[in-house]
């Protein structure tokens, strides 16, 4: 969304990038090299639908191929342009090397309303973009895997997924060439809720800063803490739903497109979400909380964290100073411009950056991924292995205790927890905070031991740059 006098989406990145670049000591060159978007291709198809051919417009944009293969969504929204897929493609280059992955970054869109046509008809429609992205090798489980992003989930990941198998029938790998897919289509567990599962892993590790907190003038832990939360789609309802339930955060406002529902005592989200799903994703008549039709203005209500989670560019120059909330944490991509973000650091607002904040999609798609090359379920192996070693201390405890007549018993519920082996989902959640955990360390490191950092965003950045530039390094660069 462009804003007048404002830098675009595309700029906003580059900014940023600039604002990082000049605290480094980058070899000559090498600066620009990271910068520019590598290649954008742009295609326009068309499609026998409803008595007529209708054509479509759809980007796949590589930022940076230093490592392969180059990973981002594929977003379906009418508002989809070369600026914006650029944008994105060059954060998921800065997110991947943040988090650790290996992918270099990409990203698609398909200037398409996707709620204006029968799932048949996005069916037709999808096939025959991923058509003319495979044929290209823009989708290619060596060179280029997208995963879902707003307006796509599951469903289209399945249909690229069958697509690609169908062109390439000898690929023992073909499965690899799309993440995001559904568990019975080579998906993996975890990996619709992983977005939203990483905002809430990154707001815990936040929080058991005390010095970090202290910046945001917060304290305590997370239970009680008040959220407006803008979004809810995959990643805000998720992100919404395990912070409130499992938490005891209260999410005081949820901000839709048409319209926000308040309340003070917290909203229940499953509710909401439910009410949506049945009402063609509106929140218009929800009985439990006040709607509020300029949904936007809940973006300056009071709160100790605001999670934008819907799209780019939404906090900016002109509501920027009127925001209240001491930390913002980026669940969506790119939602404060380069101008909101120096407003609201000059206010003191703690931002924890989109690059990070919402790099849970992108590390369980790197599982997914590796389980699709190694063609087996994580935990397969280890899993009843890992059950009967703790069966056998739980025995020798049981023994002693008998034998010694100790008398102790374990408490109730530890058996069968310890008992358990971890399964896949175990498994992917344990990667996925083990992830969000080092990335924040690396940041943190940054922001507290250099006098010329005072933003995570920018510590960010200069993590990920620095990776980067050691991967062109070693290439010869
Ligand atoms: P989604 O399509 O599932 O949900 C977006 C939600 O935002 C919808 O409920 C929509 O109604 C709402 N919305 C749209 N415009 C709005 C507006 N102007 N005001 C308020 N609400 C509005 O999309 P998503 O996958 O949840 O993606 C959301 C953001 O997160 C995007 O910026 C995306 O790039 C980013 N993201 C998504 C993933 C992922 O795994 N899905 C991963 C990383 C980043």
């Amino acid at each position: 969304m462009e804003r007048k006098g404002e830098p675009t989406f595309r700029e906003s990145v580059d900014l940023m990038f600039n604002r990082a670049v000049k605290l480094m000591d980058l070899s000559p060159g090498l600066e620009q090299k990271i910068r520019v978007c590598n290649s954008t291709y742009t295609v326009r198809f068309g499609v026998r639908l409803r008595g007529k051919i209708e054509t479509f417009t759809g980007y796949r944009s590589v930022h940076s191929e230093h490592m392969e293969p180059v990973k981002g969504g594929i977003r379906y929204a009418l508002s989809v342009n070369q600026d914006e897929v650029e944008a994105l493609a060059a954060l998921m280059t800065y997110k991947c090397a943040l988090v650790e992955t290996p992918f270099g970054g990409s990203k698609g869109g398909l200037c398409i309303d996707p709620r204006a046509w029968e799932e048949d008809e996005l069916e037709q429609i999808t096939r025959r973009f991923a058509y003319e992205l495979i044929k290209r090798d823009l989708i290619h489980p060596a060179q280029n895997v997208p995963a879902p992003d707003m307006g796509t989930g599951e469903r289209e990941m399945a249909w690229i997924a069958d697509q690609y198998m169908r062109m390439n029938t000898t690929d023992i790998n073909g499965r690899a060439c799309v993440t995001g897919k559904p568990p019975h289509a080579g998906g993996i567990q975890g990996r619709v809720e992983a977005t939203g599962r990483g905002v809430q892993y990154a707001l815990r590790e936040f929080f058991r800063q005390s010095e970090d907190k202290a910046k945001a003038g917060l304290s305590g832990g997370l239970d009680g803490k008040r959220i407006v939360v803008q979004g809810l789609g995959n990643v805000g309802y998720h992100a919404a739903k395990f912070l409130s339930e499992e938490d005891g955060c209260k999410i005081t406002a949820v901000i839709e497109r048409d319209g926000a529902l308040v309340d003070d005592k917290g909203l229940n989200i499953e509710d909401i979400r439910q009410w949506m799903v049945k009402h063609g994703g509106s929140i218009k008549g929800y009985p439990q909380a006040t709607l509020v039709e300029d949904g936007a203005s809940l973006l300056e209500a009071e709160c100790d964290i605001l999670i934008p989670a819907a799209m780019e560019g939404v906090i900016h120059r002109e509501n920027a100073p009127r925001i209240k909330a001491p930390l913002i944490i980026e669940a969506a991509n790119g939602p404060i411009t380069f101008g909101g973000d120096e407003i609201l650091r000059q206010k003191g607002c703690v931002i924890i950056p989109d690059m990070y904040a919402n790099a849970g999609g992108v590390t369980v798609s790197y599982f997914e991924w590796v389980k699709n090359l190694s063609h087996i379920r994580f935990g397969r192996m280890q899993r009843r292995a890992e059950e009967s070693r703790h069966q056998m201390l739980v025995d020798e405890l049981e023994r002693l205790s008998a034998d010694k007549g100790l008398g102790w018993t374990l408490s109730p519920g530890f058996k069968d927890k310890y008992l358990r082996g971890a399964g896949e989902l175990e498994l992917v959640r344990s990667g996925l905070d083990d992830t969000m955990r080092t990335a924040y360390q690396a940041m943190r490191e940054v922001w507290h031991s250099r006098g010329d950092v005072d933003d995570l965003r920018t510590a960010a950045y200069i993590v990920s740059i620095g990776r980067v530039s050691l991967a062109y390094q070693s290439k010869g660069l």
